[in-house]
């Protein structure tokens, strides 16, 4: 389910080429696993490996940004090599980007367990989540930014456990408007700017957020819905 037309690889981040599917061994667990993809560096990275590598970027970036705005912070983290165009690491990434930029802007949440956690919980919205069970990742990670710093949980009573709800339900709404096929970039912006509105209409605190957004990933992108896309960047050709 990758369909990224600029497979780069995780290590070097050079355009891999794509080759049939072949056994070969990871050159950083020693693992056997299916490969695909050619480095011309000659780097071999199983999906575990990649998986963990696009973790610590996401931590690394997170921890170290001093930016009050999670769209700047995601895209650092999207401009790294191993985090695919379409990847699952969108459901860890969005909400991790949100509690740095809500940290950054004066909200409070003790960095490192709250990170973990995030991930943890986006990270249990399985590849394909949005055409397979209706929950996109990026909402729920979202989701889980919002629960984590608001302290929400199963029993959390009135706006609490409601306002958690109302943030996720809102996300996919506004995916759900748009169409589809999914778009891991698209789906993650809209989630982003939904909850940078509602922290600030509800929790008080101003986190920066771009006022318009010209996504720069669209030749990368083979299902790329183009004009129908509010973060399309037209190219004069
Ligand atoms: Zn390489
Ligand atoms: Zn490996």
């Amino acid at each position: 389910m990758s369909d990224d037309k600029q497979r780069r690889c995780a290590v070097c981040g050079e355009p891999v080429v794509k080759i049939r599917v072949t056994k070969d061994v990871c050159g950083i667990c020693g693992k056997g696993f299916s490969n695909e993809d050619l480095c011309p560096a000659g780097h071999r990275v199983c999906p575990e490996c990649r998986g963990s590598m696009t973790v610590d970027t996401i931590n690394r970036i997170c921890l170290s940004s001093a930016s009050r705005n999670s769209y700047e912070i995601l895209m650092a983290i999207m401009s790294e090599p191993p985090l695919r165009m379409h990847d699952a690491k969108h459901h860890m990434a969005v909400g991790s980007a949100l509690l740095a930029a809500y940290l950054n802007s004066g909200g409070t949440a003790d960095l490192d367990p709250a990170l973990k956690e995030i991930q943890k919980r986006g990270g249990s919205a399985p590849p394909g989540a949005c055409g397979f069970i209706g929950n996109c990742g990026a909402a729920v990670s979202a989701g889980a930014f919002y629960s984590v710093v608001t302290g929400s949980s199963p029993y959390s009573e009135g706006s609490v456990w409601g306002d958690v709800n109302m943030l996720t339900g809102k996300c996919l709404l506004a995916m759900a408007e748009v169409g589809g096929p999914r778009c891991c970039k698209r789906n993650s912006f809209i989630a982003m700017g939904v909850a940078v509105a509602q922290v600030r209409e509800k929790l008080g605190i101003i986190m920066e957020y771009p006022e318009k957004i010209e996504c720069g990933f669209s030749d990368r992108n083979e299902e790329c819905i183009k004009e129908r896309c509010a973060f399309y960047a037209k190219k004069l050709e």
